[in-house]
């Protein structure tokens, strides 16, 4: 039985079972790709959940497992609706996507948990009897019962480029780093600024 630990469950701020089947996606791909958590850049990820669904939560159990996240600039979201993750190994391009055992994703779609999100009863609010049957069994299944993992592949995404580079906006004044900023006339622009124009 996996275990996820506690921190996780604070950081995502309820207990649900699309976090813990988001962050067994994390480990079944690491696992795959043969490489630890990512303490700085070392992992990309790229997940096709939202803008906003049921189950978009998975995509917090991925962030934690795999260290990619939206503050480090490793991780981003295509907004596809979908539960699937591709992680890549930077250091290589060797990639794996994770997708959900379609049965699997349907028994929870069709679990009164997410009958009763369903009708707008917040997670915290969802009974324990509810929801700690479901939690196990995910906790407990095999990788294979949960997840499609593809064969690795070599990706040819390119990661956005880091910088240090900074201006101040010529109208709001405000720092701005380089990556984002407009040019107009020769002079530094912020993008809400430079929208405005
Ligand atoms: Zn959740
Ligand atoms: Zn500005």
């Amino acid at each position: 039985m996996i275990q996820i630990p506690e921190w996780v469950f604070e950081f995502h701020g309820h207990r649900c079972p699309a976090m813990p089947i988001g962050y067994r996606a994390g480990l079944a791909a690491m696992k795959k790709l043969g490489v630890e958590r990512a303490s700085n850049k070392e992992l990309y990820l790229i997940c096709e959940n939202g803008p906003s669904h049921a189950t978009a939560c998975f995509l917090d159990g991925v962030m934690a497992a795999t260290g990619c996240t939206y503050g480090k600039g490793n991780a981003e979201k295509l907004n596809h609706g979908k539960n699937a993750i591709t992680l890549i190994d930077q250091k290589t391009n060797r990639a794996v996507r994770v997708t959900m055992v379609k049965e699997f994703q349907k028994k929870g779609l069709a679990s009164e948990f997410v009958e009763l999100r369903r009708q707008k009863v917040e997670p915290k609010d969802i009974p324990p009897e509810v929801l700690n049957p479901l939690l196990e069994n995910i906790l407990k299944a095999n990788d294979e019962e949960l997840f499609i993992v593809s064969e690795i592949f070599q990706s040819d995404h390119k990661p956005p480029k880091g910088t240090f580079n900074w201006y101040e906006c010529d109208i709001c004044s405000e720092i701005v780093f380089e990556n984002t900023t407009k040019m107009v006339n020769g002079k530094p622009v912020c993008v809400p600024c430079f929208e405005k124009l």
